[in-house]
């Protein structure tokens, strides 16, 4: 930034302070998209740190997932739906990336988080992708990226667009529904451990449908990573 932007940048602060994503406040100098406060209060679930957490149990019986973990709990109501409506209804990819750095600083030394060769955001619906511009899930793949040292990676899992329109038609459960939707190319990847990655987790039955087409390409290891976490 040269020092007319700097100054162009005080100017605009002064009459738009930047906000808080979480809670509105105002932020001061120092602080990026979060306030210290909210940062120090957020809702951090620890998941990484417990192996048999609640998140990892939903999919037990279901898929066979190496480990799984979210960032924070979704409290409904709260800092965390404000922040997660900010990243994807008001045009704040950045969001998505901040808090991407903020959970690879605390993934970095977690086994067996640390060891995957590929990050794999769950891919986006075309029409939501044209409508919002980027998907929120790869946001958040590019900020754990970045500190990681681990590559995101689009052009493997997608979603089937004849299946999708399919679907839309069908009368069979979510879960089936899903699993045709989902589909991995073989383009002689060599992954065994990957990162797969999404927003705002709940029933898991997208991130079980994927988690299937990455093990039908030889992807034996799939490590969930969400930004959020519903209970
Ligand atoms: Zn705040």
């Amino acid at each position: 930034m040269n020092v007319i932007t700097g100054y162009l940048k005080d100017f605009a602060s002064l009459i738009f302070p930047e906000l808080c994503q979480a809670c509105g406040d105002s932020l001061v100098n120092t602080e990026k998209h979060f306030c210290t406060t909210c940062i120090y209060q957020l809702p951090y679930t620890n998941y990484h740190l417990v192996p048999d957490n609640r998140l990892a149990k939903q999919f037990w019986g279901r898929v066979n997932i190496n480990a799984a973990t979210a960032f924070l709990y979704f409290n409904k109501a709260g800092k965390v739906q404000n922040m997660m409506h900010q990243l994807k209804y008001n045009n704040q990819p950045q969001i998505g990336e901040e808090l991407g750095k903020m959970f690879g600083k605390q993934l970095k030394e977690t086994f067996p988080y640390h060891l995957a060769e590929a990050i794999i955001p769950v891919p986006l619906h075309p029409k939501k992708l044209i409508k919002r511009g980027y998907n929120q899930s790869e946001t958040f793949a590019n900020g754990l990226a970045e500190i990681l040292q681990i590559p995101v990676v689009t052009d493997l899992l997608f979603r089937d667009k004849a299946a999708e329109s399919q679907t839309a038609k069908s009368r069979s459960s979510r879960f089936e529904n899903m699993k045709t939707v989902f589909k991995a190319l073989d383009n002689q990847h060599s992954y065994k451990s990957v990162l797969l990655v999404d927003d705002t987790i709940t029933t898991g039955a997208t991130l079980e449908a994927c988690a299937f087409a990455l093990q039908e390409i030889g992807i034996k290891e799939i490590n969930i990573v969400g930004i959020a976490f519903t209970e």
